[in-house]
């Protein structure tokens, strides 16, 4: 299971929507619209806790 850094829900890898790699880190995310969001500011939800 991995996190969805933008929305905060627990998400199967397996069923994700996308993924983008960050740093040489990898974020899953629920909708491709999360994935959009963190694309274009990862910086501001990583810091998000
Ligand atoms: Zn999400």
């Amino acid at each position: 299971m991995a996190k969805d850094p933008v929305c905060g829900m627990m998400i199967d890898e397996k069923k994700s929507a996308g993924n983008s790699v960050y740093k040489g880190t990898t974020y899953y995310f629920c909708a491709k619209n999360c994935k959009e969001k963190f694309d274009k500011s990862p910086g501001q939800y990583l810091t998000m806790k």
